[in-house]
């Protein structure tokens, strides 16, 4: 059993040696967007999972290290493939962190066990805690984390404020958003109501950017992302990585819905901005990469350019036979 993986660039941490004290997949939660998959062992009792000397062994290697394997490490995390504070240990191997190596310590958790004196107790000794909190009610607390059996919100919420409220160290905030889910503007609201005296430095907005455990949740469009930064203030960021994806997932949308169009007849730039509502320059964006793929032919009539569809690559449903769009 090696608990040690990284170090790895980490898109919220910079340079992170992760710690997986938890096995596969032990969670409080069975997260609809979970990128590890559906939660196996599904649990709120806390537990030793692997032997404490084992484990100890393995933090020994990092004594007095701030380089590991050439690389300078911002961060050792305790994360991985489940909630690392059911682990009953975890206190233990801050302690051992902090009395024995200069790296700084940071925490990944679900918050479902903040509630508990005895986890805040254990995790006090971190440098940094990132708490996650995906709801502010509990019918999209349910559906989107789908807790253990009798853990409600308002419980966890609880131990979120008693936390944030005596814990030294820095609290970075992570909201995951799903579309349709719990990103409505009244979800906007009630978030902003509850943040506004929360102490914590930061909040990271994300959203899906990796397979989620269920194939149905999409990710939040930027617009939206935007649109809580900005009401939400100076402490939020929109984690790059869910930028990225939401930037492609939208492309992806809009060359669909281009070849649709362009299968039935031929039209110029100024007909599929109309028909689309887009901006020019997003639909030549997209015309040009398909363009260049063989996807879409121009020709020129009266001095402007007329876009049709490959009729060999453009398949009859609008999804074009490559590459995947
Ligand atoms: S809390 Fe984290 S590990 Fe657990 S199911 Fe949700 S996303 Fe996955």
């Amino acid at each position: 059993m090696n608990i040690l993986y990284g170090p790895l660039y980490s898109r919220r941490l910079g340079i992170s040696l992760g710690l997986d004290i938890i096995p596969y997949k032990t969670c409080s939660y069975n997260c609809i967007y979970c990128h590890e998959g559906e939660t196996t062992f599904l649990t709120l009792d806390r537990k030793e999972f692997f032997p404490l000397e084992n484990v100890l062994h393995q933090l020994s290697t990092l004594k007095g290290k701030r380089i590991v394997k050439g690389r300078p490490v911002d961060y050792i995390t305790f994360a991985g493939s489940g909630e690392p504070t059911l682990d009953v240990n975890i206190g233990s191997y801050i302690n051992y962190l902090k009395d024995n190596c200069p790296i700084p310590v940071a925490v990944i958790t679900n918050s479902s066990l903040l509630w508990d004196e005895k986890v805040r107790q254990d995790i006090r000794g971190a440098d940094l805690v990132v708490p996650s909190l995906d709801a502010v009610t509990e019918d999209s607390f349910q559906m989107i984390n789908r807790p253990v059996p009798h853990l409600s919100l308002e419980k966890v919420l609880q131990g979120l404020v008693d936390f944030c409220e005596v814990f030294q160290g820095a609290v970075w905030l992570e909201i995951l958003l799903c579309e349709g889910i719990n990103d409505s503007f009244e979800d906007l609201e009630r978030f902003a109501v509850l943040l506004k005296n929360l102490p914590v430095q930061k909040i990271q907005l994300n959203t899906v950017s990796r397979p989620p455990a269920e194939s149905w949740v999409r990710p939040s469009s930027l617009q939206t992302l935007s649109q809580w930064k900005d009401l939400l203030g100076a402490r939020v960021t929109v984690v790059e990585d869910a930028v990225n994806s939401t930037r492609k997932n939208m492309e992806e949308a809009l060359r669909r819905k281009v070849a649709v169009l362009l299968q039935k007849r031929s039209y110029t730039l100024e007909e599929i901005q109309r028909e689309l509502h887009k901006s020019g320059h997003e639909v030549i964006k997209v015309l040009a990469r398909m363009e260049k793929e063989g996807l879409v032919e121009r020709t020129l009539k009266n001095g402007k350019s007329v876009f049709y569809g490959n009729k060999g690559r453009i398949m009859g449903n609008g999804a074009p036979t490559k590459p995947s769009y």
